[in-house]
């Protein structure tokens, strides 16, 4: 990759709407919008910055092996899939939401989770899952899915979910209640760990503007 260019990894939806700000207070403003465009690879108002558009949990692997200088992710993936080898140098206090435990509207969680007793957790999240219950002395059968977690309590795939959760009307739709917090989850820029030596005069700008940006919300 050539010294004087920059690529961003960013993924659709909340995160890519919530970043628009940050990038603009850096200068940065993106040539298409991703969720009317096919392409992957979108340009901006600076010919050597460019955003790649991969999936949310992919961010940390391109932004890792340098084939994306920096990126956008969510604290459950950087816990899920570990920050190894990433820079995380700001929180950005973007797409806040809570991990929590939900269960069938009427299940006796308190119960079900004492000591000792054993569960049937669904969940996208399986290390955040297990720690959290291993924490609580509670055994889990841990079962793996990739979406529609609210759906397995209701037809009896498992006892409660491991999700996030953001107004809650998800949950209240699918006759779920929210029985435990895990832990609070917004999004953080993660930097490769060479460009940001190699890339320094770049980037040390733009995460000073996000930074700015970030402390003028708050
Ligand atoms: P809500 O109905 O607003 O509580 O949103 C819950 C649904 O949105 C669940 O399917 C969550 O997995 C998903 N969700 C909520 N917040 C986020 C977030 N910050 N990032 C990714 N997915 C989220």
């Amino acid at each position: 990759m050539q010294d004087n260019a920059l690529t961003i990894a960013l993924s659709k939806g909340r995160i890519f709407e919530e970043t628009l700000p940050l990038l603009a207070a850096a200068g940065i403003v993106p040539t298409e919008e991703p969720e009317k465009s096919r392409k992957l690879i979108i340009g901006t108002n600076h010919e050597n910055i460019r955003l790649v558009i991969v999936r949310a949990t992919d961010v940390p692997t391109y932004v890792r092996y340098g084939a994306a200088d920096f990126g956008i992710a969510g604290k459950d993936v950087l816990i899920e899939h570990g920050g190894t080898g990433l820079y995380q140098p700001l929180d950005l206090e973007i797409a806040k939401c809570r991990m929590m435990v939900a269960v069938r509207k009427g299940f006796d969680y308190e119960a079900a989770s004492q000591p000792g007793c054993r569960l049937k957790i669904a969940t996208k999240y399986p290390e955040i899952a297990a720690s959290h219950f291993a924490g609580k002395g509670v055994h889990v059968d841990i079962i793996k899915l990739y979406g529609s977690m609210e759906l397995a309590p209701l037809v009896g795939l498992s006892d409660a979910i491991v999700d996030l959760v953001s107004t809650g009307n998800t949950l209240k739709a699918n006759g779920l209640e929210a029985v435990e917090h895990i832990v609070d989850i917004s999004s953080r820029l993660v930097v490769n760990k060479a460009a940001l030596k190699t890339k320094y005069a770049l980037l040390e700008p733009i995460i000073r503007a996000f930074e700015s940006a970030v402390g003028a919300q708050a």
